[in-house]
């Protein structure tokens, strides 16, 4: 007998991912590309700051939304990095990873049957999340000649004008595209216009290399209709403590505290006083890892570009998303070189439209791994032409 599962959960895929880290279990000193994860280990303060915190045994439930010192720090936070303002009683709520603020966002303003548009390429959770809350997502593909910004034109080509709801990341996993003030305001004009809610998973705003980053929730009329997602996992490299938050107008953001303090409670109180410290004395730790990330950034487009494989020039998060040369499709190229060479990468499509043809390659890895896996690629791209 088979368990009587839900139709919403049997129509979506295992991840595209998963396929790939069961190859590389099966062969020894495989390099990994394929994570999105920071390979350094969380600064060593929000670490101390969490084991001082259980050392004087405060491991109880916290406020729903979160700590009030939490989430003071973070209003004071994305006020000085992004000009956000949001008052920390009604407007911030605290969450078990960014991913259970998305998850929160789409139960609490998804009706059954309404359009979820979802800039495409992207982070592997949208389409799932859209449709587990009984919403229609719909792809909006971007273009490599676009730099895989977002555009006007993208949205109409994806007919998004009939949708109730976009969604957008930037800087974006998987292409490392950015987008910056200019970029945002016509897509900002778009969602005025067709009464869109905007979500912004803006995850990696810290690690922008070129410029700064601007939430689109900064643009006028923008603020009443966006949430904005963030979080530690990136920045702060403690993906394991599950700590993100969601800033937006009171209202929403006490329609998702409904469902997260019948499903959640609380986030992990560990992980509250970790990122209180993150945010008071760790900003030099951030200030370091992203100049180490922006030097491999620059490394790994220069020795793709040598190896002869074309790559657009990724300004954010910490991946890259070069182009198969012809012959290959992105997934025989990603097993192929998994197998031959032992090195992971994840092939575009995984990622939804517009990402056939290419490979993420995250360069959240040591700079002499990321060496040794470009020279490996090589040695499989020199072997086909
Ligand atoms: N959003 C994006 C764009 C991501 O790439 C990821 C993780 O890869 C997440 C959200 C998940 O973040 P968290 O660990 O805070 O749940």
């Amino acid at each position: 007998m088979t368990f009587d599962l839900a139709d919403r959960v049997q129509t979506v895929p295992p991840s595209g991912i998963r396929r790939f880290f069961e190859i590389a279990e099966e062969r020894d000193e495989v390099i990994s590309l394929g994570v999105g994860e920071p390979d350094f280990s969380t600064p060593w303060a929000a670490r101390d700051a969490a084991i001082t915190s259980l050392e004087q045994g405060k491991t109880s439930y916290t406020a729903n939304r979160g700590r009030k010192d939490l989430r003071v720090a973070i209003a004071n936070y994305v006020t000085d990095r992004f000009d956000l303002g949001y008052d920390p009683d009604e407007e911030i709520i605290v969450t078990a990873g960014a991913s259970e603020a998305v998850d929160l966002a789409f139960r609490a303003f998804v009706d059954p049957g309404e359009t979820v548009a979802i800039a495409q390429p992207s982070y592997i959770s949208y389409e799932p999340g859209v449709i587990f809350a009984g919403g229609e997502p719909l792809a909006v593909p971007t273009r490599e000649e676009d730099e895989f910004r977002l555009t006007v034109s993208a949205l109409e080509r994806a007919g998004a004008s009939e949708a109730d709801m976009l969604v957008l990341c930037y800087p974006n996993n998987p292409t490392g595209a950015i987008m910056t003030e200019a970029d945002l305001e016509p897509v900002a004009e778009f969602a005025r216009e067709h009464d869109l809610t905007v979500l912004a998973d803006e995850i990696y705003a810290e690690l922008t290399y070129e410029g700064e980053h601007t939430s689109i929730a900064t643009l006028p009329g923008m603020r009443e209709r966006t949430i904005v997602f963030n979080g530690f996992s990136k920045a702060h490299a403690m993906t394991g403590l599950r700590l993100g938050y969601a800033l937006g107008p009171a209202d929403a953001i006490a329609a998702m505290n409904k469902i997260h303090q019948y499903t959640m409670l609380s986030a992990p109180t560990t992980a509250q006083y970790a990122a209180l410290e993150a945010l008071s004395s760790c900003g030099s730790d951030v200030r370091e890892m992203v100049d180490q990330y922006d030097r491999r950034r620059r490394f790994v487009l220069s020795r793709f570009r040598e190896i002869g494989m074309d790559v657009f020039e990724a300004k954010g998060a910490f991946y890259c998303f070069p182009e198969v040369p012809a012959g290959l499709t992105a997934e025989e190229f990603a097993e192929g070189v998994l197998r031959e060479q032992g090195v992971a990468v994840v092939p575009g499509d995984v990622f939804g439209a517009g990402g056939e043809g290419h490979l993420r390659v995250s360069y959240a890895t040591g700079l002499s791994d990321l060496r040794e896996a470009l020279t490996r690629i090589e040695a499989f791209v020199d072997e086909r032409t």
